[in-house]
């Protein structure tokens, strides 16, 4: 019998109404044959009751500097409550289950509280009671040490708690309900033309969450692509498909989507950036490794990273510009800071090789009378930075430009192939 996890999202668990649809979903999987386990986060967002920002805020009520393992300790029980209260829903629907903290599931970690890895998973207790017919409501977001501490894995752990039992339990596959119906081309509230993805590669979801995007935690895709369990992100509320991510080849070709020359699949967008610019005719070659290891003492990770003989740019969080500002300065250095960037970018797996993606992207901005400040590139990605003011312009330029809109001429071309 095939294994399924679903797992289920804060907004998805909030209102009973809401975990009646998860009951739904969980029988519908339990019909058809599945042996079930179900993941939940905590109940909500901040503000509700046992939401994991709530319980953060009233620990720090009282006291400011709680240790990471005790508030470990506090934020699991968020998703602890949640997977009780999600139990007892679906025996109220006449579902069989029960419930299994991260350490009662085996997810064994180490001890970097807060953020923990996951080590390894010990399935063997999870799995007698599928085999006893239940289904299994894990607590998501926390595991154990081998010592017995609780940790949590990370804000957004709960997807990566989902695709570990997935790979240790060799599921068919991992399902991710939220609040939206799938993986979308672009932020809805940028652009409302936006469209949901219906199939995508690991590495192009991989690389749209570390780009901004917010559905699914990249560690949970880098888990599940290890094994090959396909994961598919789906909408609690709505009947629908959603998004399937899975390898981007079958039987050894490419899929269709690529073939087409598609070569983007999704913009992303981070907003609130500072662009960091030092004339290297100014800086002696050894200080240019002393800059950085400088920012990283004081712990400020850079991004979009540029050395040249000519210029050292780079990009940090607007929130660490000043604390930047001083620490190069501190070196002697002389030091120009942009605020007020965002950094855009364009995702597809079908870009790799493919001459011409950034003379596109390049005229789409000239177009749109919008400056690029600076790029970067991987072979599935072109991020450039732009001014904030023209985020919004730029994310709707680039999903125009590369076909994304149904009402854009490369739709128009592709259908009428
Ligand atoms: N509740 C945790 C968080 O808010 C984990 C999750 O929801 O995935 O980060
Ligand atoms: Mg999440």
């Amino acid at each position: 019998m095939g294994i399924i996890v679903q797992k289920f999202g804060g907004t998805s668990v909030v209102t009973q109404e809401a975990r009646c649809r998860v009951a739904e979903h969980v029988a519908s999987a339990v019909n058809s044959g599945k042996q079930c386990v179900v993941v939940v986060s905590a109940m909500g967002r901040a503000g509700d009751p046992y939401a994991t920002d709530t319980l953060i805020n009233l620990a720090r009520q009282v006291y400011e500097d709680t240790s990471a393992r005790e508030m470990d300790l506090l934020i699991s029980c968020g998703e602890i409550i949640s997977s009780v209260i999600v139990a007892n829903t679906l025996k109220a629907h006449g579902i069989d289950s029960m419930v299994l903290s991260g350490g009662q599931a085996g997810i064994i970690t180490d001890s970097n509280f807060g953020n923990a890895q996951i080590i390894r998973v010990e399935p063997d207790h999870l799995l007698r009671h599928l085999s006893e017919g239940k289904v299994v409501v894990v607590a998501g977001f926390q595991g154990v040490t081998e010592s017995g501490d609780i940790t949590t894995l990370g804000r957004g752990g709960s997807d990566t708690t989902a695709a570990a039992l997935g790979v240790a339990l060799g599921a068919e596959v991992v399902e991710i309900y939220t609040d939206v119906d799938g993986v979308k081309t672009a932020d809805p509230r940028l652009v409302p033309d936006a469209s949901t993805i219906d199939r995508m590669s690991y590495e192009e979801i991989c690389q749209m969450a570390h780009e901004g995007a917010r559905v699914i935690h990249p560690r949970a895709v880098e888990i599940a692509m290890r094994r090959n369990v396909p994961l598919r992100v789906k909408c609690t509320f709505k009947e629908s498909p959603g998004t399937l991510i899975t390898y981007s080849f079958e039987a050894g070709r490419p899929w269709p989507s690529v073939r087409n020359g598609r070569p983007v699949t999704a913009v992303t967008h981070i907003p609130n950036l500072a662009r960091v610019k030092l004339l290297t005719s100014e800086i002696p070659q050894e200080l240019e490794f002393e800059l950085f290891r400088s920012l990283a003492d004081v712990g400020i990770s850079v991004d979009m990273i540029n050395v040249s003989p000519e210029a050292i740019a780079f990009v940090v969080s607007e929130s660490v510009a000043d604390r930047a500002e001083r620490t190069i300065r501190a070196l002697g250095l002389e030091v120009s800071i942009c605020r007020g960037c965002a950094k855009v970018s364009i995702v597809g797996s079908g870009m790799r090789g493919l001459p011409g993606v950034m003379a596109r992207l390049l005229q789409a901005m000239k177009d749109a009378g919008i400056r690029v400040l600076q790029t970067a590139d991987s072979h599935v990605t072109i991020s450039c930075l732009v001014k904030i003011e023209n985020l919004e312009l730029a994310v709707r330029a680039l999903h125009s430009a590369f076909g994304l809109d149904n009402k854009s001429p490369l739709a128009e071309e592709k259908k009428g192939e």
